[in-house]
């Protein structure tokens, strides 16, 4: 049958004549049928043709419907397949009401709502459909979404928060705004396409999409101190705030994001000051514990402890202070140092005193004598310390004095006995040396040899006492300050001659080679004859004594400028290095000459320091002990200066 008888036979049949056929003609819905086993139309009413832009019925009914859709639905797949399954639905179910994009002959496309409906009639089951063009509707619900997302976006974008309306189901971004974008860094069109993964780093996107829910679910409010990520990778740190949102029916997570890295950097700033004060605190409070016991033991110090300022003005005084002194605290603090009980020495000592911890910055160490508020003099042996501070600039002053009165006078009195001993145990030692000497010129009659031996001995060890007691005697002299000095012209070559005398015999028994040189016209010095004598008797004695056999010492005497320079020099056993910085004190022997000489007692060097000091003159010497070396290249040198001065005849 021709298309056309056909579709007439449907329309007759189907819809008849009378009321249903001009329902069927007059219908605004586009009402048609389909048949198997082709799914053609079979009909379409004037609506239908007007709809697809066909010229007529019969232009209608030569299309497929596929023909009348595009290639693709919306969901993209294949209109035809698609199709027939609406179709087969429909069938099956008796009717299939579903969403379809159509398109007319001029090729336009158009949204579709599409009944279908089983119709038996006549023992044939055929489909009746009523496509319904709803795209006027669609765009209406498009725009109303639009006008819905405008108000949104309007609010969000006046928020100084960043706003972001999360797509629960994907997770992906739908809405954001102004402050969001600038928070990221992306434009608004890149931010469309970025789900929250792309905003947290990788270690926290776990935790962050977990708390994302929790949010959604109302389970918390929000979420602080999140690390968010930015286009360019830096991080900066965010409290998220966020709520469920339903926006057309459809779900979304709406997050808040408030930047708190500055408040973040704050915090930790503050927790690291925090953290400092504390530390400091606790390194104050160690410092006063510490100071406490410092304190304590200034103050219980049997020493008395004085701190000025730059100054010289007293800021501390220890109690030991007030006990010395007899001053109270309260007169000593704010006094200027020394004023209330010092000011006795003369000038000199305290300019020597403040060149040395002003200028030089050292500590001055001395004897001083102080008054007690009582007025009696007491000594004291003083250090007086500067305190720098960071600048290296002198800020303090400690001093500290031993109030050494009684040791003083336990030394006097030990100075005094010794030289009341030695005196008494001098006459008789006179005694024993003068009869001793006549028993040996026999003068009371002839000795045979070993007596003249054994006297020869005696007569060597009652020297040897005499010169002890003098060395006491000289002792207790310098300690008593009584070794007074009685200068005369002198001449040093006599003095020199005189000392070698007194060697000759035990340099050759040793054969030891004497060497001089003395200065011609050297002019005499005003010196005391008899102390003199004995530096070099010391000097000379000491250079044979510690000097091998087959030695050599060598007895210089020159002026040096305004000076005579006495130089002995021998080719000994040396002074070792540690005992070099003690040979001046009072009875010390270095061990190498113990062993070679019991006979000393280490007095000799003590006394003649203190009479070249007395005289105004200095004392050093060189020494080489190494015995490796090959003579010569060892031994000792010891040099006097003694001032010139002007030579004075008596
Ligand atoms: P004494 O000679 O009685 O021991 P001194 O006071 O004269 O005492 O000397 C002190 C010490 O100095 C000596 O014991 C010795 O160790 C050292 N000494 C002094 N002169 C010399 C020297 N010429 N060579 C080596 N050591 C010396």
């Amino acid at each position: 049958m021709p298309n056309q008888d056909r579709s007439e036979n449907i329309k007759n049949t189907r819809y008849g004549e009378g009321k249903y056929r001009a329902l069927f003609m007059a219908s605004r819905d586009a009402v048609m049928t389909l048949e198997a086993p082709s799914w053609k139309f079979t009909s379409g009413n004037p609506a239908t043709v007007e709809m697809f832009k066909a010229k007529d019925e019969a232009e209608f009914l030569s299309y497929e419907p596929w023909k009348l859709s595009p290639k693709l639905q919306p969901d993209g797949r294949a209109s035809d397949k698609k199709a027939k399954e609406m179709i087969e639905k429909a069938m099956r179910e008796g009717s299939n009401f579903f969403e379809w994009t159509h398109k007319r002959l001029n090729g336009e496309n158009f949204f579709a709502e599409v009944l279908l409906s089983r119709v038996e009639y006549d023992g044939e089951a055929f489909l009746h459909a009523v496509v319904r063009d709803v795209t006027e509707q669609k765009k209406m619900a498009e725009k109303l979404k639009e006008q819905e997302e405008e108000k949104f976006r309007t609010v969000f974008d006046g928020a100084s928060d960043g706003m972001l309306l999360m797509d629960i189901s994907i997770k992906k971004f739908y809405l954001y705004n102004k402050a969001i974008c600038r928070m990221l860094g992306y434009g608004p069109e890149e931010i469309k396409n970025l789900s929250a993964t792309d905003i947290c780093s990788k270690n926290d996107s776990a935790y962050v999409l977990k708390q994302f829910d929790r949010l959604t679910a109302g389970e918390i409010e929000s979420i602080d101190g999140v690390a968010i990520k930015r286009k360019d990778s830096s991080v900066f740190y965010a409290d998220i705030t966020g709520s469920k949102i339903i926006i057309s029916g459809k779900m979304y997570c709406l997050g808040i994001f408030r930047d708190v890295t500055e408040h973040k950097k704050m915090e930790e700033e503050l927790k690291n000051k925090y953290e400092e004060i504390e530390k400091e605190k606790e390194e104050t409070r160690l410092l006063a514990q510490n100071l406490e016991k410092f304190k304590l033991a200034v103050e219980s110090a049997s020493d008395h402890i004085v701190i000025t300022d730059a100054e010289g003005i007293i800021l501390y005084a220890n109690k030991a202070t007030e006990h010395i002194t007899g001053y109270p605290i309260r007169e000593i603090i704010g006094a200027k140092a020394g004023k209330p009980w010092g000011g006795l020495m003369d000038k000199d000592f305290y300019v020597k005193m403040w060149k040395v911890i002003k200028q030089d910055k050292k500590t001055f160490k001395g004897e001083i004598k102080n008054k007690r508020k009582n007025g009696q003099i007491y000594d004291a042996e003083t250090s007086i310390s500067p305190i720098f501070n960071k600048n290296g600039e002198v800020e303090f002053f400690v001093s500290i004095e031993r109030d050494i009165t009684t040791v003083k006078e336990i030394d006097r009195a030990k100075s005094e006995f010794v030289s009341l001993a030695s005196h008494q145990l001098r006459t008789p030692l006179t005694a024993i040396s003068w009869y001793l000497e006549e028993v040996f010129d026999e003068k009371t009659g002839k000795l045979n040899k070993q007596q003249k031996e054994y006297l020869n001995e005696v007569q060597n060890s009652s020297r040897r006492m005499i010169d002890l007691i003098n060395n006491l005697l000289n002792l207790s002299r310098i300690e008593l300050g009584t070794f007074a000095i009685m200068p005369r012209s002198t001449d040093l070559v006599e003095l020199a001659e005189d000392a070698i005398k007194d060697v000759v015999l035990q340099a050759r028994l040793k054969k030891i080679k004497i060497e001089k040189d003395y200065e011609e016209g050297l002019s005499k010095i005003n010196l005391d004859p008899k102390l003199t004598a004995m530096v070099f008797q010391n000097l000379v004695s000491n250079a044979i004594k510690y000097t091998p056999e087959n030695g050599e010492i060598n007895i210089k005497i020159k002026k040096e400028g305004e000076n005579a320079l006495i130089v002995v020099k021998d080719t000994g056993y040396g002074i070792p290095k540690d005992a070099q910085s003690k040979i001046f004190t009072k009875f010390y022997r270095a061990d190498n000459v113990r062993t070679q000489d019991p006979n000393g007692n280490g007095l000799g060097l003590y006394i003649v320091k203190a009479i070249v000091e007395k005289s105004k003159g200095k004392i050093w010497f060189e020494s080489e002990e190494d015995k490796s070396l090959p003579a010569g290249r060892h031994g000792t040198t010891f040099f006097v200066s003694l001032p010139l001065g002007k030579a004075e005849s008596k």
